[in-house]
């Protein structure tokens, strides 16, 4: 049934379909197969043939990307950037691949060197008119020649077709004693295992590949990589409250301190899965 199918993490061949499931864009049909040795699971790219670009650029118009005149700091990026500085101290230099508007660039301080990949021209253009440093390429295509202190992968290894390859890459840009942080959605959540072909984050073409925790540990330590801190967190969308603005903000500033901090981000419950990895020197 899967052919030549093999896993995109640790090349197991010939892993079981354990599903299909319907994209949520276009009217096709895909496998969701289950690696057997490593625990990820993914879809073939194969399937289903799709304009991606137009697609990626149809969905940055209709999630409205909008260039805010006026900076606005939200709790959840603000979050991130105390965990990192908690992980390095202050960096120098901060990549962050797949920066979309580049609302997580700009939460760092201006004298602090702020680079931001981002695919879509869209979101590309609005991030680098807010001032960043902005390169619009796939990530594969980038190599700067040089490092940086801290990189950051916010959503972004789910959408690869190759999610080794740029697992691998990522040595080359974090430099010695420099921090990666990688969030993907995780099906190893409580969250998506009670959700099944039902969880959200079943959307191909645009998510290609769900990593198990030990697989991504595994490909970052033979890169250098070893993991300082793992957390889970609903990434602030999960929200009981959504129609009494008091208590949905109140919420809202809760649930980023308790996605980072409470008791419940040390367990896979919510389904986004942070890790923060140092760069051995
Ligand atoms: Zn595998």
């Amino acid at each position: 049934m899967s052919g030549d199918i093999a896993c995109p993490y640790c090349s197991d061949p010939s892993p079981p379909a354990i599903d299909t499931i319907q994209s949520p864009y276009h009217d096709a049909a895909y496998l969701l197969f289950s690696c057997r040795k490593c625990g990820s699971q993914f879809f073939n790219l194969e399937e289903g043939q799709v304009d991606l670009e137009a697609l990626y650029e149809e969905q940055a118009s209709e999630g409205g990307y909008k260039a805010e005149e006026v900076f606005t700091p939200s709790p959840y990026w603000r979050r991130q950037v105390r965990v990192l500085q908690r992980l390095h101290g202050n960096p120098k230099s901060v990549l962050d691949i797949g920066c979309r508007t580049g609302d997580f660039l700009l939460h760092w301080r201006p004298d602090i060197e702020r680079v931001g990949i981002e695919l879509s021209a869209r979101a590309a253009g609005i991030a680098a008119a807010r001032g960043l440093e902005i390169v619009q390429c796939p990530v594969e295509q980038y190599s700067p020649g040089r490092a940086f202190d801290i990189v950051t992968a916010y959503a972004v290894l789910e959408h690869l077709s190759k999610p080794k390859a740029f697992l691998c890459g990522l040595a080359s840009l974090v430099a010695p004693g420099g921090v990666a942080a990688i969030m993907i959605p995780s099906h190893e959540s409580a969250k998506a295992r009670r959700l099944g072909s039902q969880w959200g984050m079943y959307t191909p073409p645009l998510h290609l590949s769900f990593a198990s925790g030990e697989a991504l540990d595994r490909l970052m330590a033979e890169s250098r990589f070893s993991l300082v801190d793992r957390r889970f967190g609903s990434g602030g969308l999960f929200n009981p409250f959504k129609r009494i603005p008091v208590a949905r903000g109140l919420w809202s500033r809760g649930m980023v301190w308790a996605d980072m901090h409470g008791p419940l981000s040390r367990r896979p419950t919510f389904d986004h899965m942070y890790s923060y990895y140092k760069r051995k020197g």
